[in-house]
C-alpha cells in the first residue's frame, strides 16, 4: 500500500506540477516526500492525490496539489527560508514547506483543524513546524518577520499586518477576492520598503474570516 501511495505521488508530480510548467526542483522534491494521503479525512485516503482540492471538515478544504506547488513557487520559498503561512487547515501545505525551508509557523483559526494538523505534523517527526490556533489575517501573533507568507485563505485585501511581517525583499503570496471571483496575488517587499504587487492566476479558495479578512457573519456571495 505504501508502495502504491509513493507511486500515486510520483505521477502527481509529473502530471499535475511539470506538466503544468512547475520547475522548481525545491518544491517538485518536496512534493515527492510528504505523504498527502495523511493528511486528508480519514477513509478518503486512496483519493488523496487527484487533482483537486478535499473536504478535512469544519467547511474546509486540503487545495489541490497544482495549487499548493504555485503558490511555493512563486512566493520563491529557498532553504534556509523563515515561512509564515496563514490557513494551515490539514497542515499538508506547512509539512510541504518544512521540508523546503529552515523554519514555518503556520496559523489556523479553527482550534479543531490546527490540534489535528500539529497531531500529523508530529507523527511524521516534521520538528521544524509549528501550528498556532487563532485569527492570523492580521499576521502572526507571535510577530517577527517573514521570508516568505502564503495565505490559504481569499481576503477583501492584502492585509497591511501581514505585508508589515515581509522581511526586507520578502514575499507573500494570496487570494485576493470573493466567491465571484478571486486572484492569487504575489506582493514582494522592495529595499527601499515599498511593495510591488503583480498578479498571477484566477483561483477559487475558501474565506479568510477575521479581523483583516472577513467578517464572520458578513454574508459572502
Ligand atoms: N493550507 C491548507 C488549506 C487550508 S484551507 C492545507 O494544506 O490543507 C484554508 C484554511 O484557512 C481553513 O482551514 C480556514 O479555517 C483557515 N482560515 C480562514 N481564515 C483564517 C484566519 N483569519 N486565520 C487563520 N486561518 C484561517
Amino acid at each position: 500500500m505504501k508502495q502504491d501511495y509513493a507511486e500515486q505521488r510520483e505521477r502527481m508530480v509529473a502530471t499535475q506540477l511539470i506538466a503544468r510548467g512547475i520547475h522548481s526542483e525545491a518544491v517538485l522534491q518536496a512534493m515527492r516526500t510528504v505523504p498527502r494521503e495523511a493528511f486528508v479525512e480519514p477513509g478518503f485516503e486512496e483519493f488523496a492525490y487527484r487533482d483537486s482540492a478535499m473536504a478535512i471538515g469544519e467547511g474546509q478544504t486540503i487545495s489541490q496539489p497544482f495549487i499548493v506547488a504555485l503558490m511555493m513557487e512563486a512566493a520563491e520559498v529557498t532553504a534556509g527560508d523563515v515561512v509564515l503561512e496563514i490557513g494551515a487547515g490539514s497542515g499538508y501545505a506547512a509539512a510541504v514547506l518544512s521540508r523546503i525551508a529552515a523554519r514555518v509557523s503556520a496559523v489556523e483559526r479553527s482550534e479543531v483543524l490546527a490540534r489535528r494538523a500539529r497531531e500529523r505534523l508530529a507523527a511524521l517527526g516534521y520538528g521544524n513546524v509549528e501550528i498556532v490556533a487563532g485569527d492570523g489575517s492580521g499576521g502572526w501573533p507571535g510577530g517577527g518577520c517573514f521570508d516568505a507568507i502564503l495565505v490559504a485563505a481569499a481576503g477583501p485585501d492584502v492585509p497591511p499586518g501581514l505585508k508589515a511581517q515581509l522581511a526586507p525583499g520578502g514575499r507573500l503570496v494570496m487570494p485576493v477576492g470573493d466567491t465571484g471571483g478571486q486572484t492569487l496575488v504575489k506582493v514582494r517587499r522592495v529595499p527601499n520598503g515599498a511593495f510591488d504587487q503583480e498578479k498571477l492566476a484566477d483561483v477559487a479558495f475558501v474565506p479568510l474570516v477575521g479581523a483583516q479578512g472577513w467578517a464572520d457573519e458578513e454574508p459572502r456571495p
